[in-house]
């Protein structure tokens, strides 16, 4: 069966199309290149072009005899949501709903949604539930919210079946270390701490230590990339014989940890210390997000493979080819 992976150069969803070929089935690529990377496309098929290309994605679905869609074509920094929130309702809104609306003129209706942790805001409890209040507080987290409810519109009135993956903080690298992560510009955690531990040109900052948790910095729940890749594959087994509708779940380990013990597992790793500086919070960050990820056990059988140590090890080992290319 042959799926349409928008996003298929990114991070996670280079990844998720590595699980799709293992899985036996094909994923076709289609990414417009303006953030994910030519070279992690390995896995099947690769299209460069932008989801709002209505011509190009129905000349694809066509060709390949398209069943399903997983849509990873998004941006995702919370940082850069509030300084340019255009960007994020331009690409992550108007973007979806061009890709939506080309799919409604197919019969294409098996949809796996990249969702987020975001959309919950500041949790009122924790661990977050898939039945917690969404109220996002930042802009990235408000235009993957809005597109849920545009799936769920669209699910009740053209027959969608969506699986939404609400992702906790994706990490870590392939372990045959085939592909990685590299954004430009990275923002995240646990590759700008690799970076400062390896090359020790300048210190991370921790961006807030005033924190109400228990050292005074965030808290998150990371979880494996390729834990995350193998939750699409699963979900899209349980879509192929759901009826119309739609369902979110939490892709969460239920371990919290913070911005001070990922630098100190770094360092365990590497043996060095990490250059440290302390900074203001950044606007937009709640202070804790983690999930205990049953629902998905429950329901489509997700189990996550990998434990912090080998998220830090793989993200480590990879940075390492990374630059050594
Ligand atoms: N963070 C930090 N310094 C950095 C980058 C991130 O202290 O240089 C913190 C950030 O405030 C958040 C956590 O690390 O609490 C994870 O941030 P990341 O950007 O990796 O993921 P996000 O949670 O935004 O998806």
């Amino acid at each position: 069966m042959n799926v349409l992976v928008t996003g298929g150069a990114g991070y996670i969803g280079s990844h998720a199309c590595k699980a799709l070929k293992e899985a036996g089935f094909t994923p076709v690529t289609i990414d417009n290149l303006s953030r994910g990377n030519r070279w992690s496309v390995k896995y099947g098929p690769f299209y460069k072009a932008d989801i709002r290309d209505e011509k190009k994605v129905l000349s694809i679905i066509k060709k390949y005899s398209v069943k399903a869609v997983m849509h990873f074509a998004a941006y995702a920094y919370v940082g850069e949501s509030v300084k340019d929130p255009a960007l994020y309702y331009e690409n992550n809104v108007v973007g979806t709903l061009a890709l939506l609306n080309t799919l409604k003129k197919t019969k294409v209706r098996q949809f796996v949604f990249s969702s987020t942790c975001a959309t919950y805001g500041v949790p009122e409890s924790i661990p977050i539930e898939e039945s917690t209040p969404q109220k996002p507080i930042n802009p990235y987290g408000h235009t993957k919210l809005i597109m849920e409810q545009a799936l769920k519109d669209y699910a009740a009135a053209y027959g969608f079946k969506v699986i939404s993956l609400r992702y906790f903080n994706a990490a870590g690298a392939d372990p045959d270390l085939e592909i990685g992560e590299a954004h430009l510009p990275e923002t995240h955690l646990i590759p700008l701490v690799i970076e400062a531990n390896l090359k020790r040109k300048k210190p991370v900052t921790i961006m807030g230590d005033d924190y109400q948790t228990a050292d005074g910095t965030c808290i998150r729940d990371y979880v494996h990339v390729s834990d995350l890749a193998k939750a699409h594959v699963l979900a899209l087994k349980k879509i192929k014989t759901a009826e119309p509708g739609f369902i979110a779940y939490n892709l969460a380990t239920g371990v919290g940890t913070s911005v001070k013990e990922i630098i100190s597992a770094v360092d365990s790793y590497t043996g060095r210390s990490t250059p440290l500086q302390t900074g203001p919070r950044r606007p937009g960050d709640p202070p804790t997000l983690m999930a205990s990820g049953n629902l998905a056990r429950k329901e489509f059988g997700w189990h996550p493979d990998f434990a912090l140590k080998e998220i830090i090890a793989t993200a480590i080992e990879w940075h390492k080819k990374l630059g050594s290319k």
